[in-house]
């Protein structure tokens, strides 16, 4: 019989989290779930635990170990505590996959371990790979670690390629929904609120991707990593908007032939596909249904006014530690947005400000990033304080 797959989920109560833990819960004869993390959710983190029963559960903010550690007294589960816990346990034997299901920059060390300890990759956590890019694929190359891509367009593009490895891509496109504020000018922005900009019309996520799918930073955060996964020129790139986020991104090959991969927006396909490469396993999830969706549009993206998608080029561009730059700025604001201390369009303005301000290092080793994430993030925070 077929070894199971040990996986670890650092993120296990966020959206994609607990959506993993559901496709893992189906298939028990080919998952074997080694670890569970969350950051201050205890209470979730307890409840997978006890119904999931993984091998160790780390709580990354300290205050609670006490908390998770007693609920779990009666169960034969470890439990650990701290942000440096997340590296550690990543490196145990018995895993195979680390599913990165983080929010933001938190998630880089983890995924440096991981990798480290030859340990494949399902990432989820794209701003890993827009902080540190070329590390990353330097270091997964280095130590014959495969990273299987989480995110849906991501995912759409693997799929295209499968079978098609020896053959060059011509052009990637990458599909938008365009978010809550498709087609909207630069003045409709100014009045936006927090409450619109959770209101994702595909796409049930968590609070810090669903506003970046508002400001279009989600787009340009996945251009980067979309050069990173495939190898690509920032000029083979494009973006598109499709509103109704059936087809999940394109290829188009040296031929001109081009090749989509389709089908009703749920994360848990590419999450599942993402733990069972190179199979298929059988799903019950809703299938496509032509007559419900007589027409497939696209659109273009007006980067004058969602100035963070044309930001995001820019940095790529510019290489170094410049898209680390923006990843912070862009996380310290969405946060601010989040608490309702700016309004949605600072985001734009904080954004491009700070990669102004913050030198850009070429050739970026572990020490540059974390100097730089350090640096946009005091800046982006003094910016804000005078905003107000
Ligand atoms: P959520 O906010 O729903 O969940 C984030 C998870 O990470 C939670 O388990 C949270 O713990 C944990 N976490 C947050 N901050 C820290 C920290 N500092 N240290 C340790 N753990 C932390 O996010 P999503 O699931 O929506 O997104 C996760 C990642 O996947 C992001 O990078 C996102 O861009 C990417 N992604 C998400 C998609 C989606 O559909 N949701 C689609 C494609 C990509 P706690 O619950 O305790 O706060």
């Amino acid at each position: 019989m077929q070894k199971k797959k040990g996986i670890a989920i650092l993120g296990s109560t966020g959206s994609i989290g607990t959506q993993a833990l559901e496709v893992i819960e189906v298939y028990p004869e080919q998952f074997d779930l080694q670890v569970i993390t969350a950051n201050k959710n205890a209470d979730l983190l307890i409840k997978q635990a006890i119904k999931h029963q993984p091998n160790i559960v780390v709580i990354a903010d300290e205050s609670l170990f006490d908390k998770v550690r007693d609920a779990l007294s009666n169960e034969d589960i470890h439990v650990y505590a701290g942000s440096k816990a997340l590296s550690q346990v990543v490196m145990g034997d018995e895993i195979d996959v680390v599913l990165t299901a983080m929010m933001g920059y938190a998630g880089l060390e983890p995924t440096l371990s991981a990798i480290h300890a030859k340990k494949n990759i399902a990432l989820a956590n794209k701003e890993t790979l827009v902080v540190a890019g070329e590390l990353i694929t330097k270091l997964a190359y280095e130590n014959g670690v495969n990273i299987y891509p989480v995110d849906s367009e991501h995912s759409a593009i693997f799929q295209c390629l499968t079978g098609e490895f020896q053959n060059k891509i011509e052009k990637i496109y990458l599909t938008a929904s365009g978010g809550p504020f498709r087609g909207f000018s630069a003045e409709e922005l100014q009045k936006v609120t927090k409450a619109q900009a959770l209101n994702h019309p595909n796409w049930e996520m968590g609070a810090k991707i669903t506003i970046d799918s508002a400001s279009m930073m989600n787009k340009g955060l996945e251009v980067i990593e979309a050069k990173w996964l495939f190898n690509i020129h920032p000029d083979q790139i494009d973006v598109i908007v499709h509103p109704q986020s059936i087809v999940h991104s394109l290829v188009q090959f040296e031929d001109g032939s081009m090749k989509a991969q389709m089908g009703l927006p749920d994360m848990k396909l590419p999450i599942q596909y993402a733990l069972t490469y190179p199979n298929r396993l059988k799903t019950d999830f809703p299938r496509f249904n032509f007559m419900d969706y007589p027409e497939l549009t696209f659109e273009k993206v007006d980067t004058k006014v969602f100035t963070n998608l044309q930001l995001a080029y820019d940095v790529l561009r510019e290489g170094g530690t410049a898209a680390c730059g923006l990843n912070a700025s862009n996380e310290i604001a969405v946060d601010a947005f989040l608490k309702e201390q700016i309004s949605f369009v600072d985001i734009f303005r904080i954004n491009t400000e700070i990669v102004e301000r913050i030198e850009n290092v070429q050739k970026p080793q572990l020490e540059d990033y974390i100097a730089i994430d350090e640096l946009a993030r005091k800046e982006a925070k003094n910016f804000i304080k005078n905003l107000s």
